[in-house]
């Protein structure tokens, strides 16, 4: 059965905090501290006693880019805001031009983002010998930008590059920004007026309107004598060089994609909702999980369901479970049913605190407590004292 990425409306319980310890900052380093160094509970089974890592949209908060469900569950940037899907964007010339004309606007705020302390916590953490790998369900390539050398799992996909609905070639995102300030010269040029307003370096709307960006009640820019059909986006260049068989690929004489094709539409390489995830990517997540010994969720409410069902496999196998995220996860109660509200957090840990604060408290935790390990004097240099 094709895994598919849904969006998840419903509202979502309020945390209990697991052990109760973890209620303070302290209290919860130390639970977590133990979650990661205790030995594993299924050390039997020959894994390695690694954790690994899933993380959401919370984890970007820092770097400036909006969690777009917001800390209770609520889409926080515009109410009426609804992703596109990705059979809209398959079929629909017009819904294709409304995309990329907002891509196109919101891509400078995202290229000029950073990775953050948390980013380069779970890095650290790897350095530590904690991490076996990061399952992310962001498109931000934070990650692999932050800790290049911990293995990287990317569930929905990434911004940096397009991919070509037709070839599947990919190309890079940045590149394709240029081509489309010379295919919509009048964007452009709004474009270089907002940036210089600062209008679009907030993500809120009121401060954005303050500086002389007009948005409609559906969220869309409000451009001065520009409409959202006017704008026009490149073909993919494999496909107008060597059209698919029994295909059609043409563009105006200037290079825009003309709806009399039929092939050579380029696509954001993210999953859409309504998008099924690779098969690949399915068995690459799948296998992540299977290898560690604990899962560790970071910044994220659960809310798709392919991101939901790897803590439901984990739970599955009888490993330890993690969540730090402020604010309430889907279903969470089901994942703590062995985790003792007084217990060490060996067990499980849930709290609810800021990642950039926390991890790199655990990351100086964890370190003080190897390098405790190996000053330890060793058995075979003990001597009796000579009163002994
Ligand atoms: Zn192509």
């Amino acid at each position: 059965m094709p895994l598919m990425r849904i969006p998840y409306t419903a509202p979502l319980p309020n945390p209990t905090i697991i052990p109760a310890s973890a209620s303070t900052f302290q209290g919860a380093l130390t639970a977590l501290n133990d979650f990661f160094t205790a030995p594993p509970v299924n050390a039997a089974s020959g894994k390695d006693g690694n954790t690994v890592i899933l993380s959401g949209a919370g984890i970007s908060v820092a770097s400036g880019l909006a969690d777009y469900r917001g800390s209770n569950g609520t889409y926080t940037l515009n109410k009426t805001y609804r992703p596109i899907y990705f059979h809209e964007f398959t079929a629909n010339h017009e819904a294709r031009k409304r995309y990329w004309a907002r891509s196109y606007l919101g891509w400078t705020n995202l290229h000029k983002s950073r990775p953050n302390k948390a980013h380069a916590a779970v890095g650290a953490l790897g350095q530590l010998g904690q991490i076996s790998s990061v399952i992310t369900q962001n498109v931000d390539s934070f990650h692999p930008q932050a800790h290049p050398q911990l293995k990287t799992l990317e569930l929905h996909g990434y911004l940096r590059s397009t991919v070509c609905l037709s070839c599947r070639t990919e190309y890079n995102r940045e590149q394709f920004q240029h081509d489309l300030s010379e295919l919509n010269p009048a964007w452009a040029d709004f474009l270089a007026e907002m940036l210089a307003s600062g209008a679009l370096a907030t993500e809120n709307p009121d401060e954005r309107r303050m500086k002389g960006l007009k948005t409609n009640p559906d969220g869309d820019v409000d451009v001065p004598g520009v409409e959202y059909g006017t704008f026009r986006y490149p073909a993919c260049p494999v496909c107008l060089a060597h059209p698919p068989e029994g295909a059609r690929v043409e563009q105006s004489a200037d290079g825009a994609w003309l709806p009399s094709s039929t092939a050579g539409i380029l696509k954001p390489a993210v999953i859409m909702f309504g998008e099924s995830i690779p098969n690949s990517v399915k068995t690459a997540v799948e296998h992540a999980v299977d290898e560690a010994s604990r899962i560790l969720v970071l910044g994220s409410s659960l809310a798709t369901y392919s991101a939901w069902r790897l803590l439901k496999r984990a739970k599955e196998q009888g490993m330890p479970i993690g969540i730090v995220n402020l604010g309430g996860v889907r279903g969470e109660e089901l994942f703590f049913t062995h985790a003792p509200v007084d217990g060490l957090g060996r067990e499980g840990v849930r709290c609810s605190l800021s990642l950039e604060e926390v991890l790199p408290a655990l990351v100086e935790r964890i370190r003080a407590g190897q390098g405790a390990a190996t000053h330890l004097p060793r058995h075979d240099s003990f001597q009796p004292a000579p009163w002994a």
